[in-house]
């Protein structure tokens, strides 16, 4: 297999784990998902993401 079949392989596979992984949170009513939470690798919070995060907010208003 040549390096263009394997991308095209590798894109498929995610795109069907993608497919997958949306069917079992349907399935399980996202209680996987909702569990882990979103988590803030700022300062170690739960209930936000990095990208949400207030104290980042915060610095940039301030910035
Ligand atoms: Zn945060």
């Amino acid at each position: 297999m040549d390096l263009d079949g394997k991308i095209a392989r590798v894109k498929e596979l995610i795109a069907k784990r993608e497919e997958l992984d949306t069917e079992l949170n349907e399935l399980l009513g996202g209680a996987a998902r909702e569990r882990r939470g979103p988590k803030c690798s700022i300062r170690n919070e739960t209930g936000h993401r990095a990208t949400t995060c207030p104290t980042k907010s915060s610095a940039a208003l301030t910035a």
